[in-house]
């Protein structure tokens, strides 16, 4: 075996074998990243579930036994569980552990994972920048993380050999990994995922309001823009909820600066400014072609 194909980890547990647990369990198998992976998830019909589809070689409903003897946990439950589950494994993590995360905001991690992990645990939190609307041990899929970035915010002190090895899982799954501090990263998931989820839940919310002919015209026409809206006001509610709640200040900041931005638009629209109409629409897409030329579209 080479360096570069030998196993990354012994064995790996992954607690919360949903979207994103289920497509790194899948990742690790299929690229040979750790001898042995196994998941710990609360719902024992996901347990079933992954037994059922062979992506994980043990799983079980107490996550401490999911623990049991791992070099890598990795939490990939929605972050609003992360303190509790952290403070359950905290004092069953094998001295050297790295344990790391999939959580869609990072502040949240250092202030409640980081207080229950023992001396000798590593902490390196990440976040793979790749998702779907589904949800479930069925929705994954190891190509999830193909050519998509993954976010590590190692606190500072942070053992360098720690957060690489998290890092070359990721490169391992083919994402490009990147490093920056848990605030930067919130700030700007802020404006990239978490306001335009938050606009998908209005929008979609909004027609769902309108009186019972019109609802009947939003489904019909829906291809006008509004469809794009639907697929993303589909996601994880729970999953979301608990994004909001644990990024309140970046999200408000945004927010904010958002409103101002509409009500100028919203001007312009009333004062048939149509200069500025345009030239807020080419700037906009300028940006669109941006990311397809990045291949993140
Ligand atoms: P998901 O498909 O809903 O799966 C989450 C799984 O965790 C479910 O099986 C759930 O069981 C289980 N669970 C919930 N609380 C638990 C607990 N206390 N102990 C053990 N298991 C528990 O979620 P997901 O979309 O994979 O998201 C997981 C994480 O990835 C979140 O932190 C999210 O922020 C992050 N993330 C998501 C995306 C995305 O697009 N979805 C992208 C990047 C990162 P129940 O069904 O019983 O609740």
């Amino acid at each position: 075996m080479t360096a570069s194909t030998a196993p990354l980890f012994d064995r790996v547990a992954i607690i919360g074998i949903g979207l994103i647990g289920s497509s790194l369990a899948r990742a690790v198998a299929e690229y040979g990243l750790a001898r042995t992976v196994v998941c710990g998830d609360r719902s024992e019909a996901a347990c079933i579930k992954a037994m059922e589809l062979g992506i994980v070689d043990a799983a079980y409903t107490d996550p401490v036994t999911a623990v049991d003897g791992a070099d890598l946990v990795v939490l990939a439950t929605p972050v609003g569980t992360f303190a509790a589950v952290a403070e359950e494994i905290g004092l069953s993590l094998a001295p050297g552990a790295i344990v790391t995360d999939v959580g869609s905001v990072k502040q949240v991690v250092l202030r409640d994972v980081a207080p229950s992990l023992p001396d000798g645990v590593h902490l390196v939190p990440g976040h793979p920048v790749a998702g779907t609307e589904h949800s479930g041990p069925e929705a994954g899929f190891a190509a999830l993380f193909q050519g998509r970035w993954c976010i590590l915010t190692p606190p500072p002190g942070t053992q360098a050999e720690a957060t690489e090895k998290v890092a070359e899982l990721w490169r391992r799954c083919g994402s490009k990994v990147e490093i920056m501090e848990a605030s930067h990263h919130d700030r700007v998931l802020a404006i990239t995922s978490h306001l335009p989820h938050l606009i998908a839940y209005t929008i979609v919310g909004t027609a769902a309001d309108l009186e019972e002919d019109t609802k009947s015209e939003v489904i019909k026409f829906s291809a006008g823009g509004f469809r794009d809206f639907t697929r993303i006001a589909a996601s994880d509610p729970v999953m979301w909820r608990d994004v909001f709640l644990n990024n309140r200040e970046a999200v408000l900041e945004i927010l904010q600066r958002f409103t101002e931005d509409l009500t100028a638009l919203q001007r312009a629209i009333r004062w048939g400014e149509g200069d500025l109409l345009q030239e807020t629409f080419t700037k906009t897409r300028a940006i669109r072609r941006g990311i397809i030329d990045a291949k993140q579209a």
